[in-house]
């Protein structure tokens, strides 16, 4: 008797491109035609595009975490907790903390990692907004700051002080959501509003690079008026203990003195990519059409860690959840294909309906089916993305456990 041996589908990271994968691929085959093993470091997966708002205290870290366990078909996938350290190309197998997993086909979806351009510094002492544990830290930072603040004889203003490096959208989102967790803070804390000083540097000239200028200006404005100090066409050019140094042009770098600093500017793929011997640009690799990674026909690469063209611009589409998802969408249906041996596989071709960036709670800005939206209108539009994303990997539960219901 002659026994098929099932294909081994693994996927690694259980974030947006991972998790998309995971459900829809569980819905297509049959338990008897594949297995599927899904690694990450974590049972649990975050909503990246929520992290600003744990990290400034807007929000409680657990409502943008959920169990991986709750929305996977655990009877046609099984899930390992660990975290991949390199994947063995050659003899087909993933490298884990707690041991190996061997593959027939693979799917990368771990994610980015903050781009610092090798500013001397920033990855000793500035925060990041990466993962679940980085937001918690900072916003438990800023908050000892402000505690400490009052208790200290000597009073040192640049405790008050918090940079933002970078004004893309991570930065921005953060800074809607820092403008409004700072007056709760004065008031918990005792402290004197006018002390707080919040500092935006952007090296590029302009805020939200690629955004409608009108659009840019209305966020701008927003965001002064409560208090955020733009120094646009400026670059942190070193990161210390006790602040930056930044300079424009050719100018002589000058000191800003800061107990936060936050670096909130550029994304590289997983450095598993580039540790794994494949040709990246900053550890994103250029994948194929059908999303695979040049050379290999059993390893797709999805989400931050890829980098797809955009043919119109001929510049890369950028990394986005957006992205990741649909990429997700598009690999499980190339992997059912090759599970069921066809030959044909799909091209990924985005379908991008618009970008929302969020001000705070109850302001956004965003252009949507090519409808420019500012204010409560773009705020609501938001909230239905991020409602909509969870429904996509959990349906209605997830939507209810999970979901932003307070519109206005
Ligand atoms: P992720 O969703 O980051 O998932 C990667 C997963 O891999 C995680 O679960 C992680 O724990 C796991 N992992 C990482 N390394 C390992 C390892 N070695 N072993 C095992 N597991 C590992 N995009 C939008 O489209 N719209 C937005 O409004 C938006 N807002 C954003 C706001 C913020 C604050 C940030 C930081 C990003 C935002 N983005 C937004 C970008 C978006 O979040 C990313 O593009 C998206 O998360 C990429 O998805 P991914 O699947 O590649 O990786």
């Amino acid at each position: 008797m002659i026994t098929l041996r099932k294909p081994k589908v693994v996927i690694l990271g259980a974030g947006y491109g991972g998790l998309m994968t995971t459900v829809r691929l569980q819905k297509m085959i049959g338990v008897n035609e594949a297995d599927i093993v899904l690694v990450n470091k974590n049972d649990y997966h975050y909503e990246t595009t929520w992290l600003h708002e744990a990290s400034a205290g807007t929000l409680h870290h657990d409502r943008v975490r959920y169990d991986i366990r709750d929305v996977i078909d655990r009877s046609k996938v099984e899930f390992v907790e660990d975290t991949a350290l390199e994947i063995n190309r050659e003899e087909k197998k993933v490298i884990l903390e707690k041991g190996e997993i061997s593959y027939d086909y693979l799917v990368v979806a771990l994610g980015g990692e903050p781009e610092t351009f090798g500013i001397k510094g920033l990855k000793e002492y500035a925060f990041g907004i990466v993962n679940v544990n980085s937001s918690r830290q900072l916003r438990e930072h800023i908050e000892y700051q402000f505690a400490t603040y009052n208790m200290e004889e000597e009073k040192k203003d640049e405790r008050l002080a918090i940079v933002v490096g970078g004004a893309g959208f991570t930065g921005i989102e953060f800074l809607g959501e820092l403008t409004n967790r700072i007056p709760e803070l004065c008031h918990e804390y005792d402290v004197d509003f006018h002390k707080v000083k919040i500092i935006c540097v952007e090296a590029a000239p302009t805020v939200l690079p690629g955004f409608d200028p009108e659009l840019v200006q209305y966020a701008v404005s927003q965001l002064e008026r409560k208090g955020v100090e733009f120094l646009i066409g400026t670059a942190i050019k070193e990161c210390t203990p006790n602040g930056i140094l930044v300079a424009k042009g050719d100018e002589e770098p000058r000191e800003i003195k800061a107990g936060t600093v936050v670096w909130a500017a550029g994304v590289r793929g997983n450095s598993i990519i580039e540790k794994s011997g494949f040709e990246a640009m900053r550890g994103r690799v250029k994948v194929e059409k059908n999303l695979r990674a040049p050379g290999h026909d059993d390893i797709f690469i999805i989400g931050d860690s890829s980098l797809f063209i955009n043919e119109e611009i001929n510049r890369p589409y950028p990394p986005t959840a957006q992205i990741a998802m649909q990429q997700g969408e598009l690999c499980a249906r190339n992997l059912a294909a090759l599970i069921r041996e066809k030959k044909e596989l799909e091209e990924f071709k985005p379908d991008i309906k618009g970008t929302v960036c969020s001000l705070g709670e109850d302001d956004a800005i965003g252009v949507v089916y090519g409808k420019k939206l500012t204010g409560t209108k773009a705020s609501f539009m938001k909230k239905v993305i991020d409602n909509r994303s969870l429904f996509m990997i959990g349906g209605v539960p997830l939507v209810m456990k999970k979901g932003k219901f307070k519109f206005f």
